[in-house]
């Protein structure tokens, strides 16, 4: 099964019409999306509609998702992320109000398990660091494990034969990974597509990923956008200058 998986859209209209351009060129038989559609960006309900309307899709909630319907506390959040979270309340249409309402924060599906941050903190814990994935292991019942969150393509797993190593890797554009191990089963390993909506690497090109669940093969694509388009949406909203600009310098 070939999965397009993404993150992180954070209402970028611009950069998710590439990445589903994308995923249909690769002829994608479902989806994975990892939470925040919303949150930071011009276009909520563009975005959710588009998301919606995918076939085969497995998604869970971020913490924006949460905080747009009322869910988690805005305290949490720096300044420019609470005012699009609040400009995102006031705009987001009933259906698209349920269908985040809907989503749960972690997902436990049958070949892989999804979890915005982390399995034991899914909306708040970045998965940065090799300690938060040895501690997160035990509680992940099928892997792989697909996160995002921190908008940084990245992959953590147990060294070769062993249960405390963890190595860790920056995923680049078109770097084929083969996260199963040598009995071809998927071992632990967590795989973060990295942003599609809000990149924070210096890369502003926006990124997803294909899986290939037969293969056991995970590949992050960075792909171009209209960046433009996006700012100008950011800035006929109002919405704070820094959430235009940072688009530019993919932070
Ligand atoms: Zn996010």
């Amino acid at each position: 099964m070939l999965y397009g998986v993404f993150s992180d859209v954070h209402s970028n209209l611009e950069a998710l019409s590439a990445v589903l351009e994308f995923f249909g060129e690769a002829d994608v038989e479902a989806y994975v999306c990892c939470g925040d559609l919303v949150g930071y960006g011009g276009d909520p309900n563009e975005c959710l509609d588009l998301v919606r309307a995918l076939p085969n899709l497995s998604i869970i909630s971020g913490n924006h998702d949460l905080a747009a319907v009322g869910r988690l506390e805005l305290d949490w959040f720096n300044q420019y992320a609470r005012a699009a979270v609040m400009w995102t309340q006031a705009r987001l249409r009933p259906e698209n109000r349920l269908y985040l309402e809907s989503l749960s924060a972690r997902l436990d599906a049958e070949k892989f398990t999804l979890a915005h941050g982390t399995p034991r903190n899914p909306p708040e814990e970045y998965l940065l660091s090799p300690g938060q994935f040895r501690e997160n292991a035990p509680l992940v019942r099928t892997w792989p494990l697909f996160v995002g969150h921190s908008h940084m393509p990245l992959l953590f797993r147990f060294a070769q034969g062993s249960a405390d190593k963890v190595e860790t890797y920056f995923l680049a554009d078109r770097e084929e990974i083969l996260p199963r191990t040598p009995e071809g089963a998927s071992g632990p390993v967590a795989l973060n597509p990295g942003s599609v909506g809000q990149p924070r690497d210096q890369d502003r090109r926006a990124a997803c990923a294909l899986y290939d669940s037969t293969r056991g093969t995970f590949r992050v694509f960075r792909l171009p956008y209209d960046v433009s388009g996006a700012q100008a949406k950011i800035r006929a909203a109002g919405l704070p200058e820094y959430l235009a600009l940072r688009l530019d310098y993919g932070q």
